[in-house]
């Protein structure tokens, strides 16, 4: 990696804030609201989560509610590319698809609006962090039940000593910032 994308890391990394035992004990919540509230550092994240998805070739965005919107849009909105919004269970009209996924306790849904990606589509998946891969896993499975082809998924943060991309093992994975523990 060049210099300047060393440097561009490091300021990245400088405005991820953790704070402690958020929303329960023992969780390092990753928060990313002094990121947003710097255009520069935030226009630099998207260019470089771009530099790394745009080789992939992708024809749709698709992305989590909520942390995933922010990123996912002005990716999608950068490549010339559609963005497709993944949401909790209710939130969408007309017919959707739904694929539930295991929490710790309990499960979970997610949902797409039906029709959105057409079989054989080149799907890019974008959220803030990858930590089980619960999540992005669960949003895979929704695009390859819409006969979507998920090429890849790329995040912000990676809590790699959480091992989630062994959850979606067909794609590719990239993350800008990588903590290890
Ligand atoms: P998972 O399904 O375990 O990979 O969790 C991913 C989702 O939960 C992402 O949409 C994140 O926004 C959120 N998340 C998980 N862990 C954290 C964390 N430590 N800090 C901030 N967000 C997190």
């Amino acid at each position: 990696m060049s210099d300047n994308h060393s440097e561009i890391l490091n300021r990245i990394d400088s405005t991820i804030a953790t704070v402690a035992d958020f929303p329960k004990p023992g969780i390092q919540f990753k928060d990313i609201t002094p990121l947003l509230a710097s255009p520069s550092v935030f226009s630099e994240t998207i260019d470089l989560i771009c530099e790394k998805s745009e080789p992939l070739g992708a024809d749709l965005i698709a992305a989590p509610e909520s942390r995933g919107f922010i990123f996912g849009v002005p990716v999608a909105q950068k490549l010339g590319i559609g963005f497709i919004p993944i949401r909790k269970p209710g939130k969408l009209p007309g017919e959707t698809i739904s694929v539930e996924y295991e929490l710790e306790y309990g499960t979970d849904t997610v949902e797409m609006s039906a029709g959105s990606i057409q079989p054989g589509q080149k799907v890019l998946l974008i959220d803030d962090v990858l930590a089980t891969g619960g999540t992005i896993a669960a949003c895979e499975k929704l695009a390859e039940k819409q006969g979507g082809v998920v090429l890849g998924a790329g995040f912000l943060m990676e809590l790699t000593f959480l091992n989630g991309r062994n959850r979606i093992p067909d794609c590719e994975v990239f993350s800008l910032i990588k903590i290890d523990d």
